[in-house]
């Protein structure tokens, strides 16, 4: 029994986590110096233990430094912005009275039947353009812009005698109205002659014919009324009307009508 007694294993005054602090700590025996050795044992863990708690410490204060640090700088972001890159400039007026005699012309029935028929028959030249088309010059398909380039140049003969006309990659249309002062940065007008096609199986649902550009109810139907035929014939409208008035610009204005805008818009790059 003895013999048993002595070949028991020592028992440990902690559970076995204390061996995982410090696992090259011997095991301290139960013996009548048990209270000294559990007193240094205490020590010892309190110690081993602080060795790993301090760092701790350290990071988690590094670490809400820095998102606090950060989280300032998030907010503070706008305040630290340079100003003054986008000046904001001051609305030009015009400084002849011919903008008077026009906007009186705009607002009569004369000019608002005009811009109605204008945008209608742009409307009816369908400028449909798909996404699987090959490049301008290998697909025919492109051919329906040069019926639509027709149609502008009969509806405003003016803008097409007095400005200048370039035709980027064939169906790319770039005007210039040549101003009378160079130094001036020209003005530039955008829109794209191109309109995004109709499924055939949605005609129904048309309340009116997709390309019939018709005037209802003070409202021209018709794809590209709004995308973007609407701001092509608005600009030359404006042009032609101004052709008409005698008006010359000081600064030069350049249009600038694409073809693709609805599908890649690669062709018109060097627009
Ligand atoms: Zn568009």
């Amino acid at each position: 029994m003895r013999e048993e007694k002595n070949n028991q294993r020592p028992i440990l005054p902690l559970d076995t986590s204390t061996r995982d602090v410090n696992p090259t700590a011997p095991p301290v025996h139960v013996n009548s110096t048990s209270n000294v050795h559990r007193g240094t044992h205490l020590k010892q863990r309190l110690r081993d233990s602080t060795k790993l708690i301090a760092p701790l410490i350290v990071v988690y204060v590094l670490i809400s430094c820095l998102q606090q640090h950060y989280t300032r700088f998030r907010f503070d972001l706008p305040v630290h912005r340079p100003t003054g890159i986008c000046k904001q400039e001051q609305p030009l007026r015009p400084s002849t009275n011919v903008a008077g005699k026009i906007t009186h012309a705009l607002k009569s029935d004369d000019f608002a039947a005009r811009a109605a028929e204008a945008l209608g028959g742009a409307v009816r030249v369908s400028t449909e353009v798909f996404d699987g088309w090959g490049l301008v010059g290998s697909d025919p398909r492109w051919g329906n812009f040069s019926l639509f380039h027709t149609y502008l140049e009969a509806t405003f003969p003016r803008t097409h005698a007095s400005l200048s006309l370039t035709k980027v990659n064939t169906y790319g249309l770039l005007y210039e109205w040549k101003g009378s002062d160079d130094t001036l940065a020209p003005l530039l007008l955008m829109a794209h002659q191109d309109v995004v096609p109709v499924d055939p199986a949605a005609y129904s649902l048309w309340k009116e014919p997709p390309y019939s550009g018709k005037l209802v109810d003070g409202y021209i139907w018709g794809r590209g009324s709004v995308d973007f035929k609407s701001g092509l014939i608005g600009i030359l409208l404006a042009v032609e009307t101004l052709l008409e008035e005698g008006w010359t610009p000081k600064r030069t204005i350049i249009l600038s009508f694409g073809f693709d805008e609805e599908t890649s818009g690669v062709q018109v790059k060097a627009l």
